[in-house]
């Protein structure tokens, strides 16, 4: 199984990313999360990011790229993956399409999340993080049982930075300009499978499940 997860910043990836790679037993890889990650443990690659990230900006192409190689070729990914976060532009998309290629695999679907712009805002603007685990939470949605206190690790929860209002507003105007060309790029490769993302999170996986076939 080698998914691509695909939609707006906000529109449920991740969260559905997460649950469904661990029950069906292939790897979830988030590029958002590799790289807070890597500026948690202080590597030149996290710092370089901050700098885009902060700013509601894509990270360039060359550093994603160079990122998804080195994590497609752990020994892991070979059982399947599923993607959330990339590829972001046209330029990402043709170079998983080559790295895959280069080791006789091939994409299987792309999950696109259709969701509306009031909805996006909404989640992004109350979604929570845990600082140790990545857990996502949303204040009314999705709520831990203890306010700012992550229910599976204990850890703190915190809002990304680039999770307010003025940076999102950015975030979703480089995604309808660099990363949207791509559902045509993948609909032209009869990939593209539209899921409705707009419904509780129980019902967005029994969609995911039904496309896929799991
Ligand atoms: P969201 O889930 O809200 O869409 P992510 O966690 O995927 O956000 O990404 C956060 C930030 O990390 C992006 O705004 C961007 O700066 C950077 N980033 C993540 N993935 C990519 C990518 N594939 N290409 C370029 N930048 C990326
Ligand atoms: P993405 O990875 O696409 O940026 P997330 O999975 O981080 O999106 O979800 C964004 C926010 O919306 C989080 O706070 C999450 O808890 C919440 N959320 C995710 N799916 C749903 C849903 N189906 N209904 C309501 N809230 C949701
Ligand atoms: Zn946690």
């Amino acid at each position: 199984m080698r998914l691509v997860f695909l939609g707006p910043p906000g529109a449920g990836k991740g969260t559905q990313a997460r649950e469904l790679a661990r029950e069906w037993g292939v790897v979830h890889l988030a590029t958002g999360d590799m790289l807070r990650e890597a500026l948690a443990a202080g590597t030149g690659l996290g710092l370089e990011a901050k700098r885009y990230m902060d700013r509601g900006a894509l990270v360039p192409d060359e550093v994603i790229i160079d990122l998804m190689r080195e994590r497609l070729a752990r020994p892991d990914a070979a059982r399947g993956f599923i993607v959330d976060g990339f590829p972001r532009t046209i330029a990402q998309a043709e170079a998983l399409a080559s790295l895959l290629k280069d080791s006789g695999q091939a994409l299987d679907r792309v999950i696109y999340f259709e969701i509306s712009e009031p909805e996006l805002l909404r989640r992004l603007t109350g979604r929570r993080i845990c600082r140790r685990c990545q857990t996502v939470y949303h204040l009314i949605s999705a709520p831990p049982r203890r306010p700012d206190v992550c229910d599976k690790c204990g850890g703190e929860l915190y809002q990304r930075e680039d999770d307010s209002e003025a940076t999102v507003q950015h975030r979703l105007e480089v995604y309808a300009q660099q990363t949207a060309p791509l559902l045509a790029y993948y609909s032209e490769r009869g990939l593209l499978v539209p899921v409705a993302g707009e419904g509780s999170i129980e019902a967005v996986r029994r969609a995911i499940r039904a496309v896929v076939g799991a």
